[in-house]
């Protein structure tokens, strides 16, 4: 099945909740997003069955092979390994990932691991406890953070990889720091250019430091050297330590778009069917399970949703720029 690009599904990422307990200044500002703020109330949210029904026809029938649980913070959501373990279990998904930002992980690490998680995503802006913090919209302790990446690892989800999203002039010495931590290391440090996904954390070019500036801060840790992509339209550009193990990407979405070859389908908590992460709006599956649509109605939506897709908003980024009011969904409802 391909799109009007010529693009195959292959993967989905799943949002499980809007809720979350940080404030990232990139993603979900305290000033526009306050702490006592509404969230989607809990039967807005796909349920168990449903996701565990919907993953099962993107992989029986749609050729999706991997899977992604997001949020909001996806450790959020209660019982949220008795998910993993449901996915876990489907023929045909070959890799179960999830991204956190680590807060929660010490306590459900172990559950993760025993529920047939295969991959582990932990969100790190900065090894600096001040600057974390503020990152984080004062929400956050590092030490918990860390905390949790080591439970993760004591649990058996190592490798790990760690997400930086890079801002100018807020969190640049992270690149540094976080290489260093992890070189030599099996943990994959990714640094993320800083994206003008949603409307409400003021994101101007300015703020996004380029992934040529991300790896001339890079050879300071070390010489480093290009490396081959792991599969065709991976979307990190991937280098090696010439001089020790490890391997550290960079996801250049701004600077280096990789619309020809997205291949990822998103669903948001409250059940809407997205085909790129700038959308303004999706396709409400969430309804049509409700109404007792059968799969095989399910299947043409998605389908004829797809063939239809014609995204490709990061190649377009530059012409679009003068129309910032271009209504788009926030990072916290569609999962990254
Ligand atoms: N709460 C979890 C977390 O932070 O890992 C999962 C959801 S979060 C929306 C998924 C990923 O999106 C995180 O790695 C986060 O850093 C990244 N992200 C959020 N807003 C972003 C932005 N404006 N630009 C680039 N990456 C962003
Ligand atoms: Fe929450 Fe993740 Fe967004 Fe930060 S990036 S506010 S942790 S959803
Ligand atoms: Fe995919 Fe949309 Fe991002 Fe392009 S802008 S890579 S189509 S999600």
């Amino acid at each position: 099945m391909l799109d009007r690009a010529g693009r195959p599904l292959r993967d989905l990422r799943v949002s499980v909740t809007d809720r979350c307990n940080f404030r990232c200044i990139y993603c979900m500002p305290e000033s526009a997003y306050p702490k006592e703020s509404r969230y989607l109330p809990s039967q807005r949210l796909l349920s168990f069955d449903e996701i565990e029904r919907l993953v099962r026809l993107f992989v029986n029938e749609l050729g999706v092979r991997k899977v992604r649980i997001s949020g909001g913070e996806p450790l959020l959501r209660p019982g949220l390994p008795d998910l993993v373990a449901r996915l876990a279990a489907i023929p045909g998904l070959s890799d179960l990932a999830l991204t956190t930002n680590g807060y929660l992980l010490s306590d459900l690490a172990p559950a993760l691991a025993r529920a047939g998680l295969s991959r582990l995503t932990v969100s790190l802006d900065s090894l600096d406890p001040q600057e974390f913090a503020a990152l984080s919209g004062g929400q956050a302790a590092l030490e918990q953070v860390l905390d949790g990446i080591d439970a993760a690892i004591t649990a058996g989800l190592a490798p790990l990889k760690i997400n930086c999203v890079v801002m100018r002039g807020r969190n640049q010495g992270a690149i540094l720091s976080l290489a260093r931590r992890f070189r030599g290391t099996a943990h994959v440090v990714r640094f993320i250019e800083y994206m003008d996904v949603g409307t409400i954390n003021g994101w101007q070019r300015s703020d996004v430091v380029p992934a040529n500036e991300i790896l001339e801060s890079l050879a300071a840790a070390g010489p480093l050297v290009a490396l081959a992509p792991n599969y065709p339209g991976e979307v990190a550009r991937r280098y090696g330590w010439r001089d020790t193990a490890g391997e550290v990407g960079i996801i250049a979405s701004v600077t280096q778009p990789f619309c020809g070859a997205c291949h990822r389908a998103r669903l948001s908590a409250d059940g809407r069917l997205l085909t790129c992460l700038f959308a303004a709006s999706g396709v409400d599956i969430l309804g049509m399970l409700r109404s007792g649509e059968s799969d095989s109605a399910l299947l043409a939506r998605i389908g004829y949703t797809w063939r239809e897709r014609n995204d490709r908003y990061s190649e377009d980024r530059h012409a679009r720029s003068q129309s910032s009011a271009h209504k788009r969904l926030e990072m916290y409802q569609i999962g990254g």
